[in-house]
């Protein structure tokens, strides 16, 4: 590839590894997680840029970053299945202890791979003003068990780990899953340099949501006004707390297209997702506020379509 056809796309802020697309069926599972979401977005993005996009591949998490956040307690117990099998909550079909060649604690490494993913796009959004993990976004996680499909709060760990060597000190994490950021609100709880910002379904799960810095509920027959909520809460966020960085959980699970049954509270187009995600980066971008996005929740085949839109504007927009 000549270097000057690389030359549009400035300077590296992608973070992504092949071993994001877990091969579940080797550990016996069958859930649609759809965690090809980053090799498709970067696809489509080869396409549209007629170039390959450039990616850099994170260093996993050491157990010492873990514990900024999590119990050692906790830690301890991830080299169990059954604290695996709590975190999962597999449903008769989904889990095949038999079929598996892998016993589901080696998913550990996998999860530390991603979370140093989050890690190491935080740093390059403070180094370049935007950046993205294509991938991560555990959102549900609490410092002593995992739930929701969450094992580890990627997003606590890069904070705690950037907060320690000075590199940050307010973080502000806009959190637009279609589920409450419910770890989040609970490690930060206490916390005023952590602004947490949960924009979510009223019906879904969790059932008993947590206190974050500021909750946005959407009842299913307000799904109409989801979009101009959103905007008013960012801008509010903002007039209130003015961060060193922000994080943006960018969940594709408010889309309608998403799979997963506890989402049909919530069904957006693609066309008011991407609005969303263009006003979360264009208002950081245009007060010059580094800004870190994570995948975090999103199922089936066509959730990455999402997440495309939204990496596209912020390669577009930090051009
Ligand atoms: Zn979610």
């Amino acid at each position: 590839m000549p270097s000057s056809n690389a030359q549009p796309l400035g300077r590296t802020r992608l973070v992504h590894a092949p071993e994001y697309n877990t091969d579940l069926a080797l550990f016996g599972v069958d859930k649609p997680f759809a965690l090809d979401r980053g090799e498709l977005v970067l696809k489509q993005l080869a396409i549209d840029f007629d170039q390959k996009i450039p990616v850099l591949r994170p260093e996993p998490i050491s157990d010492d970053q873990i514990l900024l956040v999590h119990t050692k307690e906790y830690l301890d117990q991830l080299a169990e299945t059954q604290t695996w099998l709590n975190i999962f909550e597999f449903k008769n079909e989904e889990y095949k202890a038999d079929a598996a060649e892998k016993p589901l604690p080696e998913l550990l490494d996998d999860i530390r791979l991603k979370c140093g993913g989050t890690r190491l796009a935080c740093e390059l959004a403070l180094e370049t003003g935007m950046a993205a993990n294509l991938g991560g976004g555990y959102h549900h996680a609490y410092p002593d068990h995992g739930s929701g499909f969450c094992v580890l709060h990627d997003i606590a760990i890069a904070i705690r780990d950037l907060q320690r060597k000075l590199l940050v000190e307010r973080v502000l994490i806009i959190d637009l899953d279609f589920h409450q950021g419910d770890g989040t609100a609970v490690i930060f709880k206490d916390d005023p340099a952590v602004f947490t910002l949960s924009v979510h379904s009223k019906e879904g799960w969790p059932d008993e949501k947590q206190i974050s810095s500021l909750d946005v509920e959407i009842a299913e027959h307000e799904t109409h006004e989801y979009l101009k909520r959103t905007k008013e809460a960012v801008l509010h966020s903002l007039n209130n707390f003015s961060p060193d960085l922000a994080v943006f959980v960018a969940g594709s699970d408010p889309y309608e297209k998403d799979v997963l049954p506890g989402t049909r509270f919530i069904k957006l187009s693609l066309e008011t997702l991407l609005e969303r995600d263009k006003f979360v980066i264009d208002t950081m971008a245009d007060r010059q506020i580094p800004l870190a996005m994570v995948f975090s929740g999103g199922y089936g085949p066509d959730v990455w379509e999402v997440h495309y839109g939204a990496v596209k504007h912020l390669l577009i927009r930090s051009m």
